[in-house]
């Protein structure tokens, strides 16, 4: 079997992973970047609505297995180097100051981390730098505190969304311009295409995992390693240190021999590659704890239009709202966010509406207002990952918080209605919308409760670390990128995994 060596080995190349190779690239240490997918190709696919939504070109994922019905479902995970960020929306907010704390939900505590805002916010700084986040603070009346300016200015309105927002201004709510990754720098790439969210981005213009950290990490040394799938981690007798990852390579058995692992795998794969390895429970979970707290957020597709009136949009991504994220003026217990999906095309939803004839998709599409609805799930023991004696992953997933979702949609509902759109249509997303999905490693302080340290070092092995969305304690009701990138870069400079 081929054996490689290295001093740190990272399995995943997504938000997690990616990340922590750039953070690492000029640490002396030796880095490889193990990836079971390839490169995703720049190729004319990667805006066709067809190819992307009812072809499900990029949708690479074996199937799942829903443990509620026994019923396989494809995931809304994607097998390439950046993993979901090559088809990722580019929303790149921070999550509030409170969603650190412990915060009173519908269906109870949303629990506090381990590292507060304030400890993080250095961090969310340096990840906006380095995904090159384009925001203007003011607009958001729940904007956490920040330390430095927005690395470049928001994008900005096309009129029938400045016409949209003026509307919901109207009604004493505040929607503000969404920090958005796509490179409208001098010079930039980005065109405002309407081809951004679940679409790969054909010119790099997207702040993907791929193109802002791990490209300039492998000029910089970092070694990438495709198409190797990580079966299970190999322990020493002890039980205490990882001594190899066992793979696959191309089809091929590979042993990666290193000083010390980090696991980056995305939230489900994660847990999985931790429960196919150490027997019994799995590795790293003498607190049981491994594959549970499974969040993935509720969310709703939501689309408003008014018969008579053509948007006209093709970059929609510009506008957040969030007046009743948080308990205040507008709601006493959080809701939820809403922000833009990208335009919507006939194609982009014929999968989801197969039945349905294209000229009146066409017609509805060229006058909608496609939004996108989520509200936070709480974490859950029941809610979890496992491996099933076929290998097979299974996923138990039954929402909770509900409640709040559904008033959200019923605000913006009437908000739209009150702004013209007298046509509503929506659709709750299902267990294989699982895109924002985290949690299933969770860190924190007391071993007995969580899988890693606060640093995303496990609790029950030396040289392991986990990096990605796992770690995370709660889902907030915001997209997850920008904070797995903050944390991953807190934990390459805290945590002692450079010696
Ligand atoms: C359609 C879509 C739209 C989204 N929009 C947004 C958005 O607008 N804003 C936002 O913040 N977030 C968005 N997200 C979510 C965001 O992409 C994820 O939160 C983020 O990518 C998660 O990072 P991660 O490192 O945890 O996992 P991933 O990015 O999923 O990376 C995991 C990596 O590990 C690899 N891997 C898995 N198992 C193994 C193994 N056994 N061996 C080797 N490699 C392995 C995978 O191939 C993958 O490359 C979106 C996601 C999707 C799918």
């Amino acid at each position: 079997m081929e054996t490689i060596t290295c001093d740190i080995a990272i399995i995943g190349s997504g938000m997690g992973g990616g990340t922590l190779a750039w953070a690492l690239r000029n640490s002396g240490a030796d880095v490889l970047l193990v990836e079971r997918g390839d490169r995703l190709p720049s190729e004319p696919q990667n805006w066709s609505a067809k190819s992307v939504f009812v072809d499900l070109r990029y949708k690479n994922a074996e199937k799942w297995i829903d443990e509620s019905t026994g019923a396989p479902f494809t995931p809304g995970v994607h097998y390439y180097v950046g993993g979901n960020t090559k088809v990722f929306g580019a929303c790149l907010p921070r999550f509030r100051k409170e969603d650190f704390e412990d915060l009173e939900t519908f269906d109870g505590i949303s629990p506090a981390w381990p590292v507060s805002y304030a400890q993080l916010e250095p961090y969310y700084c340096r990840a906006e730098e380095l995904l090159a986040v384009h925001g203007t603070p003011g607009g958001d009346p729940t904007e956490p505190p920040r330390s430095a300016a927005y690395p470049y200015p928001a994008l900005e309105h096309e009129p029938d969304i400045a016409d949209l927002a003026d509307r919901i201004g109207k009604q004493g709510l505040h929607p503000f311009l969404m920090p958005m990754g796509v490179d409208r720098r001098e010079g930039g790439r980005c065109i405002r295409c309407a081809t951004c969210d679940g679409y790969p981005c054909q010119v790099d213009a997207k702040s993907d995992a791929d193109v802002r950290a791990i490209r300039p990490a492998v000029d910089a040394g970092v070694r990438l390693l495709t198409r190797t799938h990580v079966d299970t981690l190999e322990t020493a007798p002890d039980g205490r240190t990882v001594t190899a990852a066992l793979a696959h390579r191309n089809g091929e058995p590979v042993r990666i021999v290193a000083q010390r692992f980090v696991v980056a795998a995305g939230s489900v794969n994660t847990a999985a590659l931790l429960l196919r390895s150490g027997g019994g429970d799995g590795l790293a979970n003498s607190s049981g704890q491994l594959g549970r707290r499974y969040m993935v957020h509720n969310s709703t597709f939501f689309v408003a239009v008014d018969p008579r009136r053509k948007n006209r949009t093709v970059f929609q991504k510009t506008l957040g709202l969030n007046d009743w994220y948080l308990p205040g003026e507008h709601t006493d217990i959080p809701l939820g966010n809403l922000q833009m999906l990208g335009k919507l095309q006939a194609d982009s939803i014929k999968a989801a509406r197969p039945w349905a004839p294209s000229p009146a998709l066409r017609f509805m599409t060229n006058r909608s207002i496609d939004v996108y609805l989520t509200t936070e799930d709480i974490p859950n023991q029941e809610n979890r990952v496992v491996v099933r004696p076929d290998g097979k992953i299974g996923v138990h997933w039954t929402p909770n918080n509900m409640e709040p979702h559904r008033r959200l949609v019923k605000n913006v509902t009437t908000m739209m209605r009150r702004a013209g759109y007298p046509l509503i249509f929506t659709e709750r997303m299902g267990i294989e919308t699982n895109s924002h999905q985290c949690g299933t490693a969770v860190m924190g302080e007391d071993p007995a409760t969580s899988v890693t340290r606060p640093d995303g070092r496990t609790h029950d092995l030396e040289n392991l670390w986990i990096c990605d969305g796992s770690l995370f304690p709660s889902s907030a009701g915001l997209n997850p990128a920008l904070t797995i990138c903050a944390n991953a870069l807190r934990i390459a400079e805290q945590s002692e995994l450079v010696a």
